[in-house]
């Protein structure tokens, strides 16, 4: 968990009443993901498309789309229903800048009508180049990168293809643009003094031990928390496309991990892996209170 001397000058100020990363304001302070984003540029093997991305979300669950205007409309009735509601996320169902127009317009209108309302958003990295000014201009809190390798020889067992400037890619050249797309992100962003955070899934015997690099790698170029999450391998919801049969971490190899990377950074623990759509306190889900039926009906 997070606090104050473990963190650069100036991050604090800036995450204490954020429900992701500060312990004390997770009790407190609410957040919401909204899910408007449906495609994905990537292909991971631990995703299965039918569900919620897995890199910020629970994997196995589905959530209700939304145009931007009705995810305007929820944030608004959210936001009233719930005061504590301070930050608004878009994190899937794939990747928010796989949908820059849906993702760009949904923060445009949430800005224009509650600028109060904190921005965040998570992406695979890898159309981030293009879009850091745009997110500079909509002033958006902080972004989180989910990084699984720094070599391209492990990404070539984690990804089987990307598609990139109109263009299939696939095996190691796949992995190897997406990997200098994710540091050149990362770069562009911490430059501007966006906060950034990066996410892991550790999958035993593929990137396990690797992770130790990636946390290097992260942390020389600025991000400020690296969180290492376990796969979740969900056999009752079908083969996860090109894992079949992966099994996930313990939790002791899970901490063991943890606990080699930490000191060189600071770690996140307490991350619950929230669906695209949650609403509500960290570990509380109150998202079946808030479907578009119902917000429609509160206005
Ligand atoms: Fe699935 Fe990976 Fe795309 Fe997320 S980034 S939707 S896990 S393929
Ligand atoms: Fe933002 Fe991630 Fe927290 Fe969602 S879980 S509000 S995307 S930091």
């Amino acid at each position: 968990s997070m606090a104050p001397q473990d963190m650069a000058p100036g991050v604090w100020d800036k995450v204490k009443n954020h429900p992701c990363y500060s312990e004390e304001a997770h009790h407190h302070y609410a957040r919401m993901h909204v899910a408007v984003a449906p495609a994905c540029n990537i292909q991971c093997n631990y995703c299965n498309r039918k569900y919620d991305c897995a890199n910020e979300s629970r994997p196995g669950v589905v959530s209700e789309r939304l145009t931007p205007e009705q995810a305007a409309r929820k944030t608004l009735a959210v936001a009233s229903a719930i005061p504590q509601m301070t930050v608004l996320g878009i994190a899937g169902p794939g990747d928010p800048l796989a949908n820059p127009e849906k993702t760009f317009k949904t923060f445009e209108l949430i800005a224009r009508e509650a600028p109060d309302i904190k921005l965040c958003l998570s992406t695979n990295g890898l159309a981030l180049p293009d879009y850091v000014d745009r997110i500079k201009d909509l002033n958006v809190d902080h972004v989180t990168i989910t990084i699984n390798m720094v070599d391209p020889d492990v990404g070539a067992r984690i990804y089987p293809w990307i598609y990139y400037r109109h263009k299939r890619h696939t095996g190691r050249e796949a992995a190897q643009i997406l990997h200098e797309r994710q540091m050149q992100g990362l770069e562009m962003l911490t430059e501007r003094g966006i906060l950034c955070k990066v996410n892991s899934v550790m999958i035993p015997g593929i990137n396990d031990q690797h992770l130790v690099e990636v946390n290097k790698a992260v942390k020389s170029r600025g991000a400020f928390l690296h969180n290492i999450m376990p796969l979740i391998s969900a056999p009752e919801h079908g083969t996860v496309f090109g894992l079949a049969g992966q099994r996930g971490p313990t939790a002791q190899e899970l901490k063991a991990l943890q606990d080699r990377c930490e000191g060189q950074m600071n770690m996140m623990r307490h991350c619950r892996q929230c669906r695209a759509d949650a609403v509500g306190l960290l570990g509380e889900d109150r998202s079946s209170e808030f479907t578009t039926e119902k917000v429609m009906e509160m206005e």
